[in-house]
C-alpha cells in the first residue's frame, strides 16, 4: 500500500550528538532537518520505514556506524511494534472515552425521561403513575408499625363552572393554584399527586393522629381563603377533601383506601352543597 507523504514531517524523537531532540517539524522532502546534516564531513545514513503489516508510522534514520547492520532491522521492527501497540491503545482509550460520554448522557436522559413520566406537566406534582410508584416505595421501606397513616382524596370545587364562565385557562390556573397550595401545606416527603382532572391524592407519610390531620385540614382551608382574598378573582379556588386512615397492621390495599377516602369526599361535597358548614 502506497503511503501518501505529508508536506511536513515531525521529528518525534532524535538522538543527535548525545542530545535528545524532539517535536520539530520540517519539510518531508528534506528527509532529515538540514541542521543535522553535516556539511563538512561525509556521513552515511540508513533510512528505514516504520510499519507493521499494512500500517505505516513514518520512518527512522540511523547514522551508519554500528558494526552489525542487522541491529537496524531489529530496532526498526521493535520500534514499529511499539508504535502499533501505542496506536491501538490510544484508539481504544479514545473509543472508551466516547463510550463513557454516551453512557453518561444516556443516564441523564433516562433520569429525565423517568422524571417526566412520573410528573404531571401542569402542576409538577406526581401523576397517577408517579403516585403509585412513590406509595409502593413508601410501603416497602418506610412503614413504622406503631403509627397510623392517612390517605387524602381531594377534588376542586366547581371547576366546571370556572371553565364555563371564565375559560379553560382560568380552569388550568385553578388547578395549578390548588397544587401550589397543597405543596405549601404538606411536607416534602408526603406524597402529593394529581390523579386526573381536578382530583388529588395525598399520602401523609409521617405517621399522624386524626386530631393532627383535622388541624392540618383547617390550616389548608385557611390557606385557600388567604389565596382567594389576595388573588381577587371573580371566583373562589377551593377543594373538598375526604380521608381514610390506614395502619400497617391492617394492610388494606391502597386502592381500597382511596375508595374509602373518595366516599368520604363525596359526603363532604354533599354537606357543602346543602350548605352545612363544617364544625
Ligand atoms: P364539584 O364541585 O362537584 O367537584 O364540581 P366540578 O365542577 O369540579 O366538577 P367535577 O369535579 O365533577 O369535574 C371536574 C371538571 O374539571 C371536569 C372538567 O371539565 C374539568 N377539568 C378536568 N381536567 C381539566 C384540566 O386539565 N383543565 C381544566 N381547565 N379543566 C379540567
Ligand atoms: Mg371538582
Amino acid at each position: 500500500q502506497e503511503m501518501i507523504l505529508p508536506d511536513k514531517t515531525r521529528l518525534v524523537l532524535g538522538y543527535v550528538d548525545g542530545v535528545v531532540v524532539e517535536d520539530e517539524y520540517f519539510s518531508t522532502k528534506n528527509v532529515l532537518p538540514e541542521r543535522y546534516m553535516s556539511t563538512d564531513q561525509q556521513f552515511n545514513l540508513v533510512v528505514l520505514t516504520l510499519f507493521v503489516n499494512e500500517y505505516q508510522y513514518g520512518y527512522i534514520i540511523f547514522s551508519l556506524d554500528a558494526i552489525d547492520t542487522l541491529i537496524y532491522e531489529t530496532l526498526r521492527g521493535q520500534i514499529s511494534s511499539a508504535l502499533k501497540s501505542e496506536t491501538l491503545y490510544e484508539q481504544r482509550r479514545v473509543a472508551e472515552e466516547a463510550l463513557d460520554k454516551v453512557v453518561d448522557q444516556l443516564e441523564i436522559s433516562n433520569a429525565k425521561f423517568h422524571e417526566l413520566s412520573i410528573r404531571d406537566e401542569l402542576t409538577g406534582l406526581y401523576n397517577r403513575r408517579g403516585f403509585y410508584q412513590q406509595v409502593d416505595k413508601f410501603l416497602e421501606t418506610n412503614i413504622l408499625k406503631d403509627k397510623s397513616y392517612f390517605i387524602l382524596f381531594g377534588d376542586i370545587d366547581g371547576l366546571k363552572s370556572i371553565n364555563d364562565a371564565f375559560g379553560h385557562r382560568e380552569g388550568d390556573y385553578t388547578i395549578y393554584t390548588t397544587a401550589a397550595i397543597l405543596k405549601n401545606n404538606f411536607n416534602e416527603d408526603d406524597i402529593i399527586a394529581r390523579m386526573s382532572g381536578d382530583e388529588f391524592t395525598i399520602v401523609i407519610t409521617r405517621g399522624f393522629t386524626e386530631g393532627k390531620l383535622k388541624k392540618l385540614l383547617a390550616t389548608l382551608e385557611h390557606a385557600f381563603d388567604e389565596h382567594n382574598s389576595v388573588a381577587k378573582k371573580p371566583y373562589k379556588v377551593a377543594i373538598t377533601i375526604g380521608y381514610a386512615a390506614f395502619s400497617p397492621d391492617l394492610p388494606d390495599s391502597i386502592d381500597d383506601m382511596i375508595k374509602v377516602a373518595d366516599n368520604n369526599l363525596y359526603i363532604e361535597k354533599a354537606k357543602k352543597r346543602s350548605g352545612i358548614v363544617k364544625e
